[in-house]
């Protein structure tokens, strides 16, 4: 081991379990003390602020400048008695993570002091230098006008001394530059259109909410380790490293006992979670070694998903302070599995019922067969954009990797639903209209789910989008992601499709059928319509990547091809009919997708070249220098020196190899860079400067293999992998 590599695993060695102080109480005590919540709000707003402020987090009342100021008042009282010196707008911009840029409660009052100042001005709308955040071209940097604006639906909360205003932001012509925006637009869509649907089955039905519970997976490493790999630093993955001889193949991480320094990590994360509100239930070890999972209960999206984007942050922070790195990266290593963020997603309307669960009675089942089989038909119009949705330069390599789901989204309903929907499919229409609503159901096989459902074992973990008893969950949600990009599509795409059903159905019952009826026709026409994106099988084989072509389903695995689907003239329509998205605002979306894929595989590639060159080369060519002295002393002698030969020979092939490809890519890269079209640009670090990666990686990989371990300065697998 060389010395510096030598230092750096010891130090990993002797990082041992940060003490964590016990959390004074029950979680139930200290659940959402950092969060500017109900009860705080009861208590530092008085009765009819408190009423008003509800009134717009439910129902969308405008604010008052008055109100805001009242809000803004109890706010800053209750953030300064909980330590808070600062106070941000939170956004969510389309570079990914978050931004926020603190500003002091203290302002000179003029006589020589300082006085706390927060207006519901300051609270309700802001102004940042927006200038350097992506916008895709809607916003020229000369007119860099891009405004926050508070979302009351998401409460605030504090983070270290900070008090953070959860908004969206948008640009001053009002198109969205944030992933908050338009998601507050696609819930209220699906919304909309759930609600219209339900009124078929049930009138009291007035409000439909969109739930999320994630399962944020993640790595972790010893930060010293990590210190000494550029690529992690840099990257957030290795681009090289040769195979540990042991990694996941005895499977005995995953739901193994967690190492004491996690365990303590883990505690602490989610302590500090639970005070902001954020309800984490379950950790778990994961299938690879050093890889983790944290799933909370799930929320309404909006505020789930502002809670998974925080506790990315936090992740960071906490990890830090035990001497970890956390790596959010799909694919941190080779050989080893990929992290994904499943999003579990499902309807339910304010009389609480879950519009993906089976209910109990024949109209119950026919309204969930109804909104199931709208999802499926969701899905299936716009598989390739919801690909798209996911796709990301880091994704990419989870995505139709070996052990990842493939690039192809196909849905997976278990063998009970398919049962149901091939029954439905195959009743004849003349039984349907001989019997009334509930001997039809009955007939059709649906009254028998609720019993059928109780097992709920029956579960694909090869499927991209799965159906699991009263849910779906998109698994090909990659774990750094933004959830909000995928609930986007989702929910979206739904609200299209159910106003589309329920025009069919009116249009049937206006030419005189009966509802039941009419509904049942429609559904079955949809069983029918959609069945290629059904798919129960193995989505890792081989058959099929080819029976998915042969069915008409999105195969591209390109990411940059892929990212074309946001200006399919079907997604334009979606989004415009639905009011989430205008063409401009997708097109600049689309924009920003492309440049954000060109600057990273731009960044790994300067990196893999500098360690390439400054790194694997001299070090190999000293070994070289070592054994050629070596065999020259040994020729001296008479003596045989054929296997040092050998070795100094493959050295040499794998150090031409290695030298010639990254000049190679170098020039690709430049080539690359001189392109100014964004579409081609990000093609061409696809087709060209990527493409190098792989094989540069193979000939770095086989010389760690063969060179003195003396002489080896990067941190290998084996000592990355496995936390002491
Ligand atoms: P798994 O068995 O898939 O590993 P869990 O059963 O622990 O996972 O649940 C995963 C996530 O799904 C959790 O966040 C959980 O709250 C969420 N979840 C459960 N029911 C629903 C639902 N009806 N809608 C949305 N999310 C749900
Ligand atoms: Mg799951």
């Amino acid at each position: 081991m060389s010395l510096l590599r030598f230092k750096m695993v010891d130090a990993a060695i002797n990082h041992r379990a940060v003490e964590v102080t016990p959390p004074a109480g029950r979680p139930s005590d200290y659940f959402g003390s950092k969060v500017f919540n109900r009860d705080a709000m009861r208590k530092y707003l008085d009765g009819k602020t408190f009423e008003a402020l509800t009134d717009t987090m439910e129902h969308g009342a405008p604010l008052t400048q008055e109100l805001a100021d009242k809000i803004a008042a109890g706010m800053k009282q209750w953030a300064l008695e909980h330590g808070a010196d600062h106070y941000t707008h939170w956004f969510q911009p389309l570079t990914g993570g978050t931004a926020e840029k603190h500003d002091g409660f203290a302002e000179p009052d003029k006589r020589g002091g300082v006085l706390e100042e927060f207006s519901g001005k300051l609270l309700v709308q802001q102004e940042p230098d927006a200038s350097s955040f992506p916008s895709g071209g809607i916003r020229n940097t000369f007119e860099a006008r891009g405004y926050s604006a508070w979302d009351p639906a998401s409460p605030a909360f504090i983070v270290d001394t900070t008090l953070c205003i959860p908004t969206v932001f948008i640009a001053y012509t009002g198109e969205a530059l944030d992933y908050k925006a338009p998601l507050l637009r696609a819930l209220s869509a699906v919304d909309k259109a759930a609600v219209e649907v339900c009124r078929y089955f049930d009138k009291g039905v007035d409000k439909v909410f969109s739930y999320l519970g994630w399962e944020q997976e993640y790595f972790l490493v010893d930060e010293s380790l990590c210190a000494v790999r550029p690529d992690l630093q840099l990257t957030g993955r290795t681009l090289m490293g040769h195979e540990s001889a042991k990694n996941q193949q005895l499977e005995d991480h995953y739901f193994g006992a967690i190492p004491s320094r996690v365990l303590a990590f883990m505690k602490d994360l989610e302590y500090e979670s639970l005070k902001l509100g954020i309800p984490v239930k379950t950790r778990h070890n994961e299938v690879a070694p050093n890889q983790f999972e944290l799933a909370p209960v799930y929320e309404e999206v909006n505020l789930a998903n502002d809670h998974n984007q925080l506790l990315m942050i936090i992740m960071d922070k906490v990890a830090r302070r035990h001497n970890f790195r956390v790596l959010l990266h799909e694919k941190p290593f080779k050989g080893v599995n990929g992290s994904g963020k499943h999003c579990n997603w499902s309807l339910g309307t304010n009389t609480g019922v879950n519009l993906f669960g089976p209910g109990k009675t024949p109209s119950e089942n026919l309204q969930f067969i109804t909104f199931l089989v709208n999802v499926i038909a969701a899905v299936y119009k716009h598989n390739g954009l919801l690909k798209a949705s996911i796709m990301s330069a880091t994704n990419a390599h989870r995505l139709g990797a070996n052990e990842a789901p493939p690039a192809i989204i196909s849905t997976f309903l278990g063998a009970q639903v398919s049962a149901v929907l091939d029954k439905l499919e195959a009743s004849r229409g003349e039984d349907a209209i001989r019997f009334d609503a509930k001997n039809l159901l009955r007939m059709s096989g649906i009254s028998h789910i609720p019993t059928l459902m109780i097992d709920n074992t029956d579960r694909n973990r090869t499927s991209p989008f799965a159906f699991t008893g009263n849910r779906f969950e998109f698994r090909a949600v990659g774990s750094s992601a933004n959830c909000a990009e995928s609930m986007i599509m989702l929910n979206a795409a739904l609200a299209e499709q159910l106003t589309i059903f329920k025009s069919r159905v009116d249009e049937a019952i206006n030419a005189g059928i009966r509802k039941e009826q009419a509904i049942y026709e429609q559904v079955k026409h949809l069983i029918k319509e959609c069945k290629a994106i059904r798919f129960d099988g193995n989505g890792y084989s081989d058959e099929w990547k080819d029976e998915a072509a042969a069915r008409g389903l999105d195969c591209e695995t390109s990411a940059p091809l892929t990212f074309d689907r946001y200006l399919d003239p079907a997604t334009v329509e979606m989004f415009s009919s639905t009011g989430v998205y205008t063409k401009v605002e997708l097109e600049a979306r689309t924009e920003v997708k492309r440049e954000t894929y060109t600057k990273k595989i731009q960044i790994e590639g300067r990196v893999l070249g500098d360690l390439a060159m400054n790194h694997i080369v001299p070090i190999a060519s000293k070994y070289e220098a070592m054994l050629l002295d070596k065999v020259y002393k040994m020729s001296q002698l008479g003596m045989e020196s054929r296997t040092d030969m050998d070795l100094i020979r493959r050295i040499q092939e794998h150090t031409a190899e290695i030298q010639t490809l990254t000049l190679e890519m170098t020039d690709a890269r430049r080539l690359a860079n001189k392109i100014t079209d964004e579409r081609q640009k990000a093609l061409a670090y696809h087709d060209t400067v990527a493409q190098y990666f792989d094989r540069i990686r193979y000939h770095i990989d086989k010389l760690e293999e063969i060179i003195d371990d003396q002489l080896w300065t990067l941190p290998k697998y084996r000592e990355l992998l496995f936390i002491r």
